[in-house]
């Protein structure tokens, strides 16, 4: 094999492959929103194709996928240009010089964390005269390495975004700590809830938290026994990303 050429990944996935884990995650959750006495279609499974290369994922995108979860604006802005028909949800913290992709190729952010990232978002999306709509990314967990805004900045901010035009809010969205103690996990998930609870009564006008963004390959099932709307899930179903093509 020549070293000039970007390896594909480890990853000789089918179109077959992906919609049996699709299908068997799709029972999971049903299973477990039904446990938590909720519908099945509460709850939305996004796949995350980030670090997987345009290949696999064009894949899966044969597949039937066709809403995708990225963390870094420039490998979706590579990959939206290579795989049309795909809603691209960015899930990683964006620094604000890459707010013209997500303006240009995102239909969701999940990890807006700041007024100022919010400001550069709206004027982008003027710009390319499209919309977004985000949640607020809240660290939950009270981990110090974890991005987010603490549940005491988040009804400011709302109040802030409320005149927004392009930038529209519909949820809040955490990662939980990184345990594998279910009542660690869960706290995290119920605290984002339970947040969620108490702004809604005071929501500026025409503004939602619909959406909870919680749970991820190792523990969406317990965020929907807490209330996820939008389970996350990478590995589940790409497999790892240790071989990926963009993390060299
Ligand atoms: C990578 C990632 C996921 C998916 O993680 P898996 O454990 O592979 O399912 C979910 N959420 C965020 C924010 C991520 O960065």
């Amino acid at each position: 094999m020549h070293a000039s050429i970007p390896q594909s990944d480890n990853n000789d996935l089918t179109e077959d492959d992906f919609r049996d884990r699709v299908a068997a995650l799709t029972a999971t959750i049903a299973e477990t929103a039904v446990q938590a006495g909720r519908l099945p279609e509460e709850v939305r499974l996004l796949p995350v194709s980030k670090s997987f290369s345009a290949d696999v994922v064009a894949t899966a995108v044969r597949a039937g996928l066709t809403v995708l979860g990225e963390n870094r604006p420039l490998e979706m802005a590579e990959k939206a240009q290579v795989i049309p028909g795909v809603q691209w949800c960015i899930i990683g913290p964006v620094q604000r010089n890459k707010a013209r992709e997500v303006a240009q190729y995102a239909h969701e952010l999940h990890s807006l964390d700041s007024l100022r990232l919010a400001e550069t978002l709206e004027q982008r999306l003027v710009a390319a005269d499209r919309h977004l709509d985000v949640l607020l990314q809240v660290n939950a967990s009270h981990e110090q390495a974890k991005h987010g805004l603490h549940p005491d900045e988040v009804a400011p901010l709302l109040d802030q975004l409320a005149h927004f035009e392009r930038v529209h809010v519909r949820g809040l969205m955490t990662l939980a700590a990184y345990s594998t103690e279910e009542t660690v996990v869960r706290s995290a998930f119920q605290e984002l809830r339970e947040l969620r609870d108490r702004l809604v009564p005071n929501l500026p006008d025409g503004m939602s938290l619909q959406e909870l963004s919680m749970g991820m390959s190792s523990d969406y099932r317990w965020a929907i026994l807490e209330g996820s709307t939008t389970v996350r899930i990478g590995t589940a179903i790409f497999g790892h990303r240790s071989n990926s093509v963009y993390l060299k």
